[in-house]
């Protein structure tokens, strides 16, 4: 059985200060262990300040970009040795928002999951298609195509460490969520192409997120589904309670 796993991304949210404590409010509620993998995925600036606070619990820390080169002339980028410095297990990658805004080709998130990796961090790669994609139909085109290329040349022990994020843009931030059944049917689709990429090993063992207006209202049902995994979550991770009972609902005990 995977281990669900419940990621908050923070995107540019929170001050110093404020992420303090949004990290302590998620701690205290968590106080119990779950059995489920916790991320909290704050802005660089408040990476040390959450990995102090998360320091000896079951919440883990996670970054919301990597350059994908270990050192050198790039100006304004942090690379994976960087993140591992502060204690940062995960890294977001190819989030819909950098590859609409920030021009993250597939290829490019491809270079930052092998630097990632051999940075020993655990990329969360995600994919999904627009809102204009889908209504002509090109669903499963736009997935399969994110899905290979960016994860193009990755062994099968390395996709085993990987963590495959759906989130369809038109989803994320509008308040409009994926039914279970349309999410299901990519994350089966994912699923698919995995095995047809490696194997049904690896396919069975890679952790599919579901992302895009996930909220403790949606997430049973959504977490329900046999091939949703857990959730990325961007709005309600903000507020520590609507996060940690999006954890609860991924509880499998
Ligand atoms: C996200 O940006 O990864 C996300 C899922 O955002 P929201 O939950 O706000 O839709």
């Amino acid at each position: 059985m995977r281990k669900a796993i419940i990621a908050g991304n923070w995107k540019m949210n929170k001050t110093i200060a404020e992420a303090q404590s949004l990290a302590e409010g998620v701690k205290i509620d968590l106080a119990e262990e779950t059995g489920v993998d916790v991320v909290l995925c704050p802005p660089f600036t408040a990476l040390k300040t959450v990995s102090d606070v998360v320091s000896g619990t079951q919440i883990k820390l996670g970054a919301q970009n990597v350059h994908f080169e270990q050192s050198g002339a790039y100006t304004g980028e942090v690379s994976p040795a960087m993140l591992r410095d502060l204690y940062c297990h995960y890294v977001i990658l190819g989030h819909s928002e950098r590859r609409a805004m920030f021009g993250e080709s597939s290829a490019i998130v491809n270079r930052k999951v092998k630097a990632a990796l051999a940075g020993n961090l655990l990329p969360i790669v995600c994919v999904g298609e627009t809102l204009e994609e889908r209504d002509a139909g090109q669903v499963e085109t736009v997935v399969e195509t994110q899905v290979r290329e960016s994860l193009a040349d990755i062994s099968a022990e390395e996709m085993k460490k990987i963590i495959i994020a759906y989130e369809p843009v038109w989803a994320i931030g509008t308040g409009r969520t994926a039914s279970p059944e349309q999410a299901q049917e990519v994350h089966a689709l994912i699923r698919d192409v995995l095995r047809k990429m490696y194997d049904d090993g690896v396919a069975q063992a890679v952790r599919i997120q579901y992302g895009g207006s996930m909220k403790p209202s949606n997430a049973a049902e959504l977490l329900a589904q046999p091939d949703i995994d857990g959730g990325l979550i961007g709005g309600a991770a903000l507020d520590p309670h609507s996060f940690v009972q999006i954890v609860a609902a991924a509880r499998q005990d």
